[in-house]
């Protein structure tokens, strides 16, 4: 169960030491509403130590703090710590920063799925971002909220919502991104530093559209990531299913990637369909319009079940 505002605010005094982590394959709102908090504590003289199981995409590093961000090896806390994990529905979702938790856990998040694990929590499944809740609690709480805190937060409500074009996108969303912008956030800046790309990676993408699948009707489109189209696009595949959610007819898209023989990352995204009860069957969640999963299966079989769970779904 949630506790109010002013409990997570009391908790936060509470500790001095404080461990910040999000989900592993870390989006702009797991980095944005990491940065964001860490600034605020760090304000406070807090001593916090960020980090997450996983690399972060060069894009995010033109955020203040963002090269703080450690992996977990390099992490020593003992039960004097506050862990406080944002963005993640459960422990499975931060990898191996699970095994560090050395007390106390506190977790704010925004998904529907949420495993409600925590010490204290404060989940909204009704907010757009984990990076919106920080914002309504800065403001409840009339804390300061700085240039670079606000440019961290605005980047992580932004994502989120595909700036202000999902279906998330409430009038709460449009305040918050505002009070952000009044506090010193810049729109124009961090869309530039997302938008962003190396050639090479403009390049990969035609190799990446010529690998569209449609089912269903042409009312499913799917991109399977195979070592060999992994060559062109590097790691960081997770821009390209917003340009094949963009056909017209398509209710569902999904992408399906290799991780290793028997095991397949999926991303699934919909304008009706609810991607998280079809993530849910393998393990998974998120929203109801944008969810994932990692299924234990090699690339073609992965693709092929959830393929069938789509169509079940439609
Ligand atoms: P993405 O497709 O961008 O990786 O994830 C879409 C949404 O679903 C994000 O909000 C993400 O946090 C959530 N999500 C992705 N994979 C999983 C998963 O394996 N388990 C859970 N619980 N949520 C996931
Ligand atoms: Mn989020």
């Amino acid at each position: 169960m949630n506790s109010t505002a002013q409990e997570i605010r009391a908790v936060f005094e509470q500790y001095d030491h404080m461990m910040l982590t999000a989900h592993v394959s870390p989006d702009g709102d797991a980095i944005g509403s990491i940065l964001g908090l860490y600034g605020w504590l760090a304000g406070q003289g807090k001593k916090v130590i960020a980090v997450i199981d996983d690399d972060i995409d060069d894009k995010f590093l033109f955020l203040p703090h963002a090269d703080q961000i450690c992996h977990p090896d390099a992490v020593h806390v003992d039960p004097s710590w506050l862990t406080v994990v944002l963005d993640a529905t459960d422990l499975g979702r931060i990898g191996r920063v699970a095994g560090l938790i050395p007390g106390k856990v506190l977790n704010i998040d925004h998904h529907i799925s949420n495993a409600h694990f925590a010490d204290w929590e404060y989940v909204l499944p009704s907010y757009a971002a984990t990076g919106e809740i920080l914002t309504a609690l800065f403001q409840e709480w009339q804390a300061h909220i700085d240039p670079a805190m606000a440019d961290s937060l605005y980047m992580a409500i932004a994502t989120d919502c595909g700036f202000f074009k999902f279906s998330n996108t409430t009038g709460h969303t449009l305040r918050m991104a505002a009070q952000l912008v009044d506090a010193g956030a810049r729109p124009n800046i961090i869309s530039e530093h997302l938008e962003a790309q190396p050639l090479v990676k403009l390049r990969a993408l035609s190799e990446v559209l010529r690998h569209i699948e449609l089912f269903g009707d042409n009312t499913v489109a799917g991109l399977a990531f195979s070592p060999e189209l992994l060559k062109y696009t590097g790691e960081h595949t997770g821009t390209y299913i917003d340009y094949i959610r963009t056909i017209q007819g398509v209710d569902v898209a999904f992408t399906v990637k290799y991780v290793r023989e028997a095991e397949t990352r999926v991303s699934l995204r919909s304008k009706t369909v609810d991607v998280n009860a079809i993530a849910g069957v393998f393990g998974g969640g998120g929203h109801v319009r944008a969810a994932g999963c990692t299924i234990a299966r090699p690339l073609q079989d992965a693709k092929n079940m959830v393929v069938k769970e789509i169509l079940k779904a439609l």
